[in-house]
């Protein structure tokens, strides 16, 4: 083990929501070794499989670290001068509307506090959005419509103490999985406890389910009426409560009896049966502890917003929030996506949870702020922002830490309106984005490790993310490049801030100012801190006020809300159907989301071997009637139409799909893929109080790809395959880049093909091969004094020798003959040497070792394979995984 040079820094895990701590420790070798930090309340030492890759992410290979300027570097100086003067000018010409901010739940609160101020305090505008918009808005304006607040209620200890829990539209196992674990530990210490997954899809989050609802898409709010109309029909509600601290519980219920009256009704319109409804009902009716837990499942839909209020009512009619073990919980899917809910990071919010329409809080934050204007309307919400670019009233746009022409709904207009663009400046730390491809100009902000300032998880405890790592290049963090900006805009007395410190300083005054209690977000406790308190500040739960600086574990247990009359409010939900709804031409729903170990557009986790081992290329999972009715089989490449779009990815059929539904993963670009990006294909329809899009429910057709030939290609060079084939896919091994491939075209000379491709015309390496003209087959390698350099596969169909054996022969610093002619029959000498398609990330153990050690050695327990593979012992993220490979294969041998 290496002597480490320095301490280890407890800081925050960059990617999901529940906002891990994490100790990095940088060792003399340059390398961070990465542990869970025992002490950090979201995580108590654990980490996922993505958080324990964190270390494997860190390279400077694929950064931006100098300013450019169409295309050449240039000085900060110049760089910061034409934005200054781009915004300026435009501004003058057209007004503070044309020009437009489009940030990140990536962001630590520093920066977003600093990009608010900027956009609304002195060029006064709204127009500041941020990719959170398409992650958890609706729970935004649900909290906001229910509390008069943004307010989550309660934290990770109630998931421990509920003794119900529903999770809704939502894979914990892979989203959250360090909260899924932490679920599964309290299960297994209280059995009794009851675990509901309302999902249309069969994830791996119902391994641990008691009850699975696969509700037909769409219909989540029938169901939740019909759980209120059950609840009023049982005798169940909290007349006391709901008279003493809520209003409008009787429309609310009125509703609910009107569209949700029977369990046959809602079984019918959810596309449920019967007794499982019904026993969802009853279970929720007896138990007094009970926790719902959504996400993007429900908050992703043109409706989400109501289906957010559907569930917060269940809540409040049983007078069930804000007490040990039970309330409604969203949970982010971003790192900060509630820190740039406190700072006014949405286009419709100020800062410090105060209102961008209420003259009040507008006349509140500019005497704050000092600032010459302040915006007094919402600006453009992501989507209609995007569309405002397109079109030209955006006539600027600086777009921060995020990639919208993947991650946008109907994404190929989000690629041509930024083509139109005038002024489009793009701030990242990764050098090539399908965004950064649009940059007139480009500004190299800090990564993960070299960022300091603050971050906010979903049970609302602010925890430090702390530097351990120097500024690379000319790297700068977000916060200073718009400082930077806004003082060459003349607006110098706003933005002389020296450190991370000095901003989060003044948002918890702001925070605190004229607020008396009459507003939840209130951190004003830390309006003084220092900068050794600031960099020793341990997570807490806000609000931390002068009275309670150790901040508050739930909220509303007195039964006060921030509404004019303190009153939580029920709203009276309407179901609605979503706009675009299947028919002949596309007769299936398109249903997207996130897998286990990448993190949304792979610019970070795409980096890491590990984690790209676990899932290579992008799916279409499709229930196996409708892979018959389309004619896909399991590893046919097959085409994603919709309206919108198209893409193109790797059949997956599993009966855990519902029929009628396909699914696919949000994270492929065309840096990754030649035609993957899910979003191309997604439907713009968004809820219209929200703005969050319908990203769970497009129409599609499906039908197959064939093309003249398939393949793949390992190589310990990068190597640029766009230009010979039609379908490419591009992951990172641990020697090696590897591709998939599929071609329109037959080349005159495989030989000649392949070694063009592979760069292998110089005389020095050793090159086999065998060719089969007639079968179209072809397998090609090139060794370097015997050791392998890379290889190629080309195959008519899609069955090709396995990847992972071939791939753990470029760790041998000599092919032996056996290897050799192995690699040219294109299959291992033993059926053992295949581990198979990686499922343990954390010790690369396949699926194929499992198999064969489920059946032959017997292991019939998570347990028994953590002994004798090691995999589930480290991160446990492919436990659910585990679980069902012994279902599967282990029956025979009880
Ligand atoms: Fe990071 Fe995983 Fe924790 Fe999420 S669950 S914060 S991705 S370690």
């Amino acid at each position: 083990m290496m002597l480490s040079d320095k301490l280890a820094v407890k800081t925050t895990c960059p990617y999901c929501g529940v906002g891990c701590g994490v100790e990095a420790t940088p060792l003399a070798d340059g390398s961070v070794a990465i542990a869970g930090d025992k002490s950090h309340p979201a995580n108590f030492g654990r980490l996922c499989s993505k958080g324990s890759a964190l270390g494997e992410t860190l390279g400077l290979d694929g950064r931006l670290l100098y300013p450019q300027m169409h295309g050449q570097r240039c000085s900060w100086d110049a760089a910061l001068d034409a934005v200054a003067h781009g915004f300026k000018r435009i501004i003058a010409e057209h007004g503070p509307q044309a020009v437009a901010l489009y940030v990140s739940g990536q962001f630590l609160t520093e920066d977003y506090y600093v990009a608010n101020k900027w956009m609304k305090g002195y060029i006064g505008t709204g127009n500041i959005d941020t990719n959170s918009r398409l992650c958890m808005a609706s729970s935004v304006a649900g909290h906001k419509r229910a509390f008069g607040s943004d307010t989550v209620p309660g934290n990770y200890e109630d998931l421990e103490l509920a003794d119900l829990i529903v999770l809704v539209g939502s894979n914990l196992a892979w989203c959250h999985p360090v909260i899924y674990q932490r679920i599964v530990a309290a299960k297994a210490l209280r059995p009794e406890m009851k675990i509901v997954v309302i999902d249309p899809r069969r994830t791996s989050t119902c391994d641990l389910a008691d009850l699975h609802l696969p509700i037909s898409s769409g219909t989540d709010t029938v169901l939740w009426n019909g759980l209120l109309h059950s609840l009023r029909s049982n005798d169940r509600i909290d007349f006391p409560f709901l008279e003493a601290h809520t209003e409008g519980y009787a429309a609310a219920l009125e509703m609910a009896r009107q569209t949700a009256g029977s369990i046959p009704i809602v079984a019918q319109a959810c596309g449920l049966k019967e007794q499982d409804v019904a026993q969802f009902f009853q279970w929720f009716a007896r138990t007094e502890r009970v926790v719902s837990v959504f996400s993007q499942g429900v908050n992703q839909s043109s409706s989400g917003t109501d289906k957010v209020n559907a569930i917060i009512n269940c809540h409040l009619v049983t007078g069930r929030i804000g007490k040990p073990g039970m309330g409604p919980f969203s949970v982010t899917g971003q790192p900060n996506a509630m820190g740039g809910r406190e700072v006014g990071g949405l286009a419709n919010q100020l800062a410090a949870h105060l209102e961008i329409d209420n003259p009040l809080h507008q006349q509140i934050v500019q005497r704050f702020w000092g600032s010459p204007v302040i915006a007094t309307a919402p600006g453009l919400k992501a989507v209609d922002m995007f569309k405002a670019v397109g079109d030209g009233r955006i006539k600027a746009i600086w777009i921060m830490a995020t990639n919208p022409v993947v991650s946008l709904p109907d994404a190929d207009q989000v690629r041509k309106a930024l083509e139109k663009c005038e002024l489009v400046v793009v701030s990242d730390c990764v050098s090539h984005t399908d965004t950064m491809a649009h940059a007139h100009i480009k500004l190299p902000a800090a990564a993960w490790g070299e960022k300091d300032g603050t971050v906010t998880n979903s049970e609302r405890r602010i925890s430090r993310q702390l530097r351990f790592l120097p500024l690379p290049g000319e790297a700068q963090p977000d916060w200073w490049m718009i400082a930077q900006v806004a003082q060459r805009m003349g607006f110098g007395s706003g933005f002389q801030y020296q450190s991370a410190t000095e901003i989060f300083r003044e948002h918890a005054a702001l925070s605190g100012f004229e607020n008396d209690g009459r507003r939840d977000f209130d951190i004003s406790a830390l309006d003084t801190i220092t900068e050794q308190d600031f960099a020793n500040f341990l997570p807490k739960q806000w609000p931390m006020t002068k009275a309670q600086p150790q901040g508050v574990a739930r909220m509303f247990g007195d039964g006060q809300f921030f509404t004019p009359s303190k009153r939580a409010r029920l709203i009276p939900i309407t179901p609605r159907l979503p706009q675009y709804m299947p028919d002949a031409t596309y007769p299936l729903v398109l249903n997207t989301g996130r897998i286990r170990d990448q993190w949304h557009t792979m610019t970070r986790t795409g980096k890491s071997p590990r984690l790209s081992a676990h899932i290579t290329e992008p799916y279409v999972e499709l229930h196996p009637d409708d892979a018959k009715k389309v004619g896909a089989v399991e590893g046919s490449l097959v085409q994603v139409t919709s309206r919108w779009g198209k893409a193109i990815a790797r059949a997956k059929v599993s009966s855990d799909q519902q029929q009628g539904s396909v699914f696919m993963p949000i994270h492929w670009s065309d840096q990754f893929a030649s035609c993957a990006r899910v979003d191309a294909v997604v439907n713009p329809v968004v809820d219209p109080i929200s703005g969050e899009p319908e990203s769970k429910h497009t129409p599609v057709n499906v039908e197959p790809y064939i093309p003249a030939w398939y393949g793949f290609l390992l190589s310990r060079r990068e190597l640029n395959v766009a230009q010979r084939s039609s379908y490419w896919v591009r992951a990172t091994g641990k020697l090696f880049w590897r591709y998939e491939l599929a071609g329109e075209g037959i080349p005159d000379s495989w030989p000649q093909w392949a070694r063009e491709l592979l760069c292998a015309q110089d005389n020095g390496p050793e090159w086999i091969e065998y060719l089969d003209p007639k079968a179209g087959r072809y397998r090609g390698a090139r060794l370097v004094n015997g050791r392998l350099e890379s290889c190629i596969f080309i195959a008519p169909s899609f069955h090709l020798p396995p990847r992972t054996w071939l791939a753990s022969l470029f760790e041998k610093e000599q092919l032996t003959a056996q290897e050799r002619t192995s690699l040219l029959a294109g299959r291992p000498a033993e059926s053992k040497d295949d581990a198979g398609k990686i499922v343990c990330a954390c010790f690369g153990v396949g699926v194929n070792t499992l198999r064969r050690a489920i059946v032959e050695q017997h292991l019939l327990s998570v347990e028994a394979i953590g002994n004798t593979l090691k995999a589930g012992t480290n991160c446990g993220s492919c436990i659910p995984e585990l679980k069902g490979l012994i279902a599967q294969h282990g029956q025979g041998n009880n």
